[in-house]
């Protein structure tokens, strides 16, 4: 029997944890993985923390040892990407214009941040945050501090970036047209924490506000809001959440709606055809519904299960959606889905003021997500309460005496 080809588009933490599985599976054919960066495969989160900060080296990111896929006959294109899918040939072209023919496919190509298209958006000095390239700009623009940074977007990356900013000695203001930093994310209640802690960092927060244009000739100068106010910058670092990188996908006719839609296995509706990571909206189970996640665990986690499913074994991934974040001192891991309308109250367990809790919510009596701040080691036990779908007495949920094991 002629040998089997699994082809992976994209070569990030799901792709390379899914090559990683296919190989500590036993899986003995030819592992072609396929990146349009130039760098091998490497982990996002330390773009806006340690490696933005200079605390940690760039190597430190990588997801492997560069000879790591020699050692497992894994092939990895960088700086190639895959152009286009046909389907009915099981074939893939390369931007090298070969043609590979594949078995399986595993779609891993994540996301690409959502530009702000304003008047003004082509200056200099305005900055995204994906890549190891972008975040080495970044750093460069902010190290020597003293100068005017304005953040557009109070999400993680925006939060992040505006900590990494202050803590370089620069001026930070941050822009959001929501009420609260992390609105999406976790409804108005913990936005309050998160802005107190960049306040009292220095930050200024323009809340209900957004960004209408830029001004400046050729660099930008000045941040334009849709309120009428000008703020001046000379740094401007743009967060405003990611789009799917769905194209490869939409053109080979697979099933999409804000990402590539997946059973609980992984699987497009192309059964020799496969997603993971950010750019996969899955059916959870547990859920009972889709959903995209773009965290950091979902790659970790979905790449291997997805390399599992293109081997043929059952697989169902239902993992609890999981995040955490570092800004100054504040340390947080956070687990479920708390974006407004998915909750319906809010249960604090341990000191808000002094950024030491643990904040559940709730809907209908359930637990449906929980943030640590600078508390540890309870992350199984928040996700066990989820998984249980109990109703919880909130009076025992805030109180720390009562371990959360005995209420899952
Ligand atoms: C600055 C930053 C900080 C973050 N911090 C956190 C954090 O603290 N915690 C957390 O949980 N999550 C964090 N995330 C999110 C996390 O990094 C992502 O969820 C994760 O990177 C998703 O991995 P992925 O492999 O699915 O996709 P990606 O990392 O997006 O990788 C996809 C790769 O595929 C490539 N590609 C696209 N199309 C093609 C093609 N046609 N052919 C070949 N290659 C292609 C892309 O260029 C990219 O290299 C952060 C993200 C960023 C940007």
């Amino acid at each position: 029997m002629p040998e089997e080809t699994f082809v992976i588009a994209g070569a990030s933490l799901a792709g390379a944890k899914a090559a990683e599985t296919l190989r500590e599976e036993g899986f003995a054919g030819r592992v072609l993985l396929v990146g349009d960066e130039i760098e091998r495969p490497y982990e996002r989160p330390p773009l806006s923390k340690g490696f933005l900060l200079d605390k940690e080296a760039r190597d430190k990111a990588h997801v492997h040892e560069a000879d790591w896929y020699d050692k497992h006959n894994v092939e990895l294109r960088t700086g190639t990407s895959v152009a286009s899918i046909d389907r009915a040939a099981h074939q893939v072209t390369l931007s090298t214009r070969e043609p590979i023919s594949y078995d399986r496919l595993l779609l891993a190509t994540g996301a690409s941040p959502r530009r702000l298209e304003v008047p003004g958006s082509k200056l200099q000095g305005i900055h995204y945050l994906r890549t190891m390239a972008d975040s080495a700009a970044l750093k460069q623009a902010l190290a020597h501090g003293g100068r005017r940074v304005v953040v557009a977007g109070a999400g993680w990356i925006g939060l992040e970036t505006a900590a990494a900013a202050r803590s370089y000695g620069n001026e930070v203001t941050v822009i959001d047209p929501e009420p609260t930093p992390l609105h999406a994310a976790m409804g108005p209640e913990l936005g309050g924490v998160f802005a107190d802690l960049h306040r009292e960092h220095g930050v200024i927060l323009r809340l209900d506000d957004g960004v209408a244009g830029f001004w400046g000739a050729g660099q930008v100068s000045a941040v334009v809001t849709s309120g009428g106010a000008e703020v001046p910058a000379d740094v401007v670092i743009v967060g405003i959440g990611v789009r799917p990188n769905t194209r490869l996908a939409e053109e080979a006719g697979l099933d999409v709606s804000d990402g590539v839609l997946v059973d609980q296995s992984l699987r497009t509706s192309d059964p020799d055809i496969f997603a993971a990571g950010d750019v996969a909206n899955a059916y959870n189970p547990l859920l009972g519904r889709r959903i995209r996640v773009e965290h950091w665990a979902n790659a970790l986690n979905g790449g291997p299960a997805a390399a599992r499913a293109m081997l043929g074994q059952d697989v169902v991934y239902d993992r609890i959606p999981y995040f955490f974040s570092d800004q100054y001192d504040l340390g947080m891991e956070m687990s479920g889905v708390a974006a407004p309308g998915e909750y319906d109250e809010v249960v604090y367990r341990g000191d808000r003021e002094s950024r030491e809790f643990i904040a559940f919510w709730l809907s209908g009596g359930r637990v449906v997500a929980g943030m640590n701040v600078n508390v540890w080691d309870v992350t199984g036990d928040v996700q066990a309460l989820i998984r249980s779908d109990r109703p919880v007495d909130p009076a025992r949920l805030a109180d720390p005496k009562t371990p959360l094991a005995e209420l899952a």
